[in-house]
């Protein structure tokens, strides 16, 4: 039996095909530019690409295009293959702590959180619907990127604001990328053998953040009533004192919404160098653009502050694990941090380090007092797993 996992977003809908048991992904693919003059639908089942260039009006045509291309180039899931649907849901409040099972009272509780989770909420909804109408006798499952998160303790989730103001308005530490985080950080476990451990996950793509778990649990997340607070990012400010909006609000001919949209889009590394990749970066630090080292060491810092803070409150750190684009594939970005570490007894073999590979893997020396490890994340199949033990 296999799990359709899939993630919605405003304008594309990325879906994978999960063997829960083994992990592997039997086939995948993304619809892309819904509701614009030219969209784009793209197929892979084996060694089989099919694209589709036509226009895609919305969400339910995109789907339904998906469906046609699963029976066309395969394989079918008309056979009751499907065990369950699994859908990724970015903002799940205080309400969800774990995966669940899709009815209409889920589907609204979704839809009421869309205040906290405007850039994703909505297109999630919109994705749920027409998914539930085609696949009608499949269970769907939602999970939830912060439910990983919702057990923080009130003292890592509360913030120092009015409590009537924070309780009217639901606004707390929610966190984010907690399905990789929760995936993540049992890797590691597993692949150090042992479930007592003190440890920090950087999920380093173009969002970023960082977690500390502890016997399992998560006790920190760097991302917080948004996922706009913590590291550096693509094109997120992460932290950055509240002030500014009121400075930019009252002294620039910004909106609100502009503002919004230059902390989200337009600032980290996109706003210090111009470019939000990090290979690009490098290649600007490379060629001796002074902006983009600058940056880079901006990045670091707010790494390493973020390890520093997470092992005095956690009173100890085992591991750290480097997970997604930059932290499975940036070796001189793991290197410079490693090094900036020095004071916590890490040391790296440069070695390791620099083999590609995607295995979970230990990149410390043995000496290390700190395990450095590098572990693939895996979204889709930690959903397909979360929504097996639903149905
Ligand atoms: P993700 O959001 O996890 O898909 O990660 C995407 C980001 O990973 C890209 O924007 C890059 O900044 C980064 N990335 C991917 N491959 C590399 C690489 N080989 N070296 C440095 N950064 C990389």
């Amino acid at each position: 039996m296999s799990v359709l996992v899939i993630n919605s977003g405003s304008s594309s809908i990325k879906y994978q095909l999960v063997d829960p048991e083994s992990g592997a992904a039997i086939a995948s693919g993304l619809v892309e530019r819904i509701g614009e003059s030219s969209g784009h639908i793209e197929h892979t089942y084996g060694e089989v690409t099919k694209e589709l260039n036509d226009p895609v009006p919305d969400h339910g045509v995109g789907l339904e295009r998906v469906l046609d291309l699963f029976e066309e180039v395969g394989p079918s899931l008309t056979d009751g293959s499907i065990a369950a649907v699994g859908h990724r849901v970015v903002q799940g409040g205080k309400y969800f702590d774990g995966p669940a099972l899709i009815d209409d009272s889920v589907e609204d509780r979704i839809d009421k959180l869309s205040p906290l989770g405007p850039l994703h909420n909505p297109a999630h909804l919109a994705g749920i619907r027409v998914a539930r109408k085609l696949l009608p006798s499949v269970p769907h499952v939602a999970v939830f990127d912060t439910a990983f998160f919702q057990q923080l303790p009130d003292e890592a989730a509360t913030y120092a604001l009015d409590r009537e103001v924070a309780e009217k308005y639901e606004i707390r530490r929610y966190g984010a990328h907690g399905t990789s985080h929760h995936y993540v950080s049992g890797q590691a476990s597993k692949l150090l053998g042992r479930d007592d451990l003190k440890q920090i996950v950087l999920h380093l793509g173009n969002g970023a953040s960082a977690s500390a778990v502890v016997n399992g649990r998560a006790v920190e997340t760097s991302m917080g009533l948004t996922p706009l607070e913590g590291l550096v990012m693509g094109g997120r400010t992460g932290d950055i004192d509240p002030a500014v909006v009121f400075h930019l609000a009252r002294n620039s001919d910004l909106s609100i919404d502009e503002i919004d949209n230059l902390f989200n889009r337009q600032s980290g590394l996109k706003g210090l160098t111009g470019q939000n990749d990090m290979r690009e970066v490098w290649n600007l630090a490379d060629a001796g653009d002074a902006n983009a080292r600058e940056a880079l060491d901006v990045y670091e810092h707010r790494l390493v502050k973020y390890i520093g803070a997470y092992a005095a409150t956690m009173g100890g750190l085992d591991a750290i694990t480097f997970t997604a684009g930059a932290g499975e594939n940036d070796s001189r970005l793991r290197a410079e941090v490693a090094e900036r570490l020095a004071y916590f007894g890490v040391e790296i073999n440069d070695e390791k380090n620099s083999v590609r590979s995607k295995e979970a893997r230990d990149i410390s020396t043995p000496n290390s007092a700190v395990r450095i490890l590098v572990i693939p994340t895996n979204e889709e199949l930690a959903i397909a797993r979360q929504s097996m033990t639903l149905v």
